[in-house]
């Protein structure tokens, strides 16, 4: 079986766990600053951390747009929490400066368990997750607002979709690299190798 390599987006927020999931889930995992380092990946996770400075980051080091050619041409990418919100083609409530990637088709809000949930964890069935459900860990996560015909809602909290899936583009409210647990990473990586045999993620 292949092993894919897959990076992780390293402006700002918890990197080192998510690079740690990645190689417990059987991929090779890189950290990705530069657009060089962006185009010898064959997916790339989007980190927890802060939505705003993240996107701001990513202006700055010239990664916004060859972000977006990427995902437009296939690459598989999984973004948690602030991950999430950059693969939104919509948020509710940016701040200002703030952009997203884009990518899949849903408004998302930003920090929407509210005040006196703004950490919690909740057990979480997720589709495509076998073994029980994943322990969430919600860190002023935001949830799904809305999504369009082409997004599939894999798990919900509260009635709110707190993971979603288009294609090859994966995202959750939660932060399953906190938690020593890979399934969600390992689904991530086998959605990378399906589209490395496709040859979709180019
Ligand atoms: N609330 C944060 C944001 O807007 C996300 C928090 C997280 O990633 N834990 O970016």
């Amino acid at each position: 079986m292949t092993t894919p390599v897959i990076g992780v987006l390293a402006l700002q927020g918890d990197v080192r766990e998510h690079l740690a999931a990645l190689e417990g889930a059987g991929a090779q995992a890189r950290q990705v600053r530069r657009p060089e380092e962006l185009a010898g990946v064959d997916g790339l996770v989007i980190p927890g951390g802060e939505s705003t400075t993240i996107s701001k980051l990513a202006v700055a080091f010239g990664l916004m747009e060859p972000l977006r050619a990427r995902v437009a041409a296939g690459l598989p990418v999984y973004g948690s929490c602030a991950g999430m919100i950059m693969l939104a083609d919509k948020i509710l409530d940016p701040r200002s400066g703030q952009e997203t990637v884009g990518g899949i088709d849903m408004i998302v809000r930003r920090n929407a368990f509210g005040r006196q949930n703004e950490s919690f964890e909740a057990a979480v069935e997720m589709i495509g997750v076998e073994g029980g459900a994943v322990e969430g860990v919600f860190i002023r996560a935001p949830w799904v607002e809305s999504t369009g015909a082409r997004v599939e809602v894999l798990a919900e909290v509260d009635g709110h979709p707190v993971a979603v899936r288009q294609d090859g583009l994966l995202a959750t409210s939660f932060h399953p690299e906190l938690t020593g647990d890979h399934r969600v990473h390992r689904l991530f990586t086998a959605m990378v190798r399906d589209a490395l045999v496709a040859g979709t993620g180019a």
